[in-house]
């Protein structure tokens, strides 16, 4: 989607700090982290959010959920543990309508979030 935020990203038309990079996911830092560790993670496919996601996406969606694992991993968190968290829709909190996952974590992480 040429209008895309996060599609500039995966072209690399607007520069991000790349955690990791594979064919079908990328992990880059948010730019505004609400913790230490505080890392974006989505599939190079423009898709909008989590809702968008359909049969034939499993596949995707594994894939995502296993580069924030390895992020997760490579950040330090596994043994403390961290936040995954995908803002939905307008209640959701949702600012960027290509779908990302949220790795936090490097404090504790209270609940319920705000
Ligand atoms: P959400 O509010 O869940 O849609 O999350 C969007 C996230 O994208 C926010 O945490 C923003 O700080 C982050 N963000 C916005 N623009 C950029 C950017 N250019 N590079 C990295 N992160 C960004
Ligand atoms: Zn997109």
């Amino acid at each position: 989607m040429s209008d895309c935020l996060f599609c500039k990203i995966v072209e690399k038309k607007i520069p991000a700090k790349l955690v990791y990079e594979d064919e079908h996911t990328l992990a880059f830092d948010d730019i505004n982290p609400q913790a230490p560790v505080h890392t974006l993670v989505i599939p190079k496919r423009h898709v909008a959010s989590i809702q968008d996601l359909g049969e034939s996406d499993h596949t995707l969606l594994a894939r995502v959920l296993l580069t924030c694992t390895r992020v997760a991993r490579e950040k330090g968190l596994a043994a403390p543990g961290f936040r995954l968290v995908a803002n939905t829709g307008r209640d959701g909190g949702q600012t960027v309508f290509h779908l990302h996952f949220h790795v936090m974590g490097g404090r504790h992480m209270g609940w319920p979030p705000g």
